[in-house]
């Protein structure tokens, strides 16, 4: 057990910002800082960018539709919305 916390611990970072609340509230958007990104707009790696998980909650389970990463100069709005800003 010990083993695999030191194993998590040398993966890139991942940081939950915050969560967007979308279709009622049984799909989420969770957006994470996360390292070595690369953008979907852009194409281009990014040192530090923003991973937008969409999961959809089924009573106790939880489910991922969609997965998609930005550089933060393409995820601004993302990032400003999930911190409740927007
Ligand atoms: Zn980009």
């Amino acid at each position: 057990m010990i083993a695999c916390r030191l194993k998590d611990a040398v993966r890139p970072m991942r940081q939950l910002i915050g969560k967007i609340p979308i279709k009622g509230r049984v799909v989420v958007e969770e957006v994470y800082l996360s390292e070595q990104v690369r953008c979907r707009e852009c194409q281009k790696t990014a040192p530090i960018g923003l991973e937008v998980v969409t999961v959809r909650k089924d009573g106790a389970s939880k489910k991922i539709l969609k997965r998609t990463f930005y550089c933060r100069a393409h995820a601004g709005e993302y990032e400003s919305r999930a911190r409740g800003e927007g």
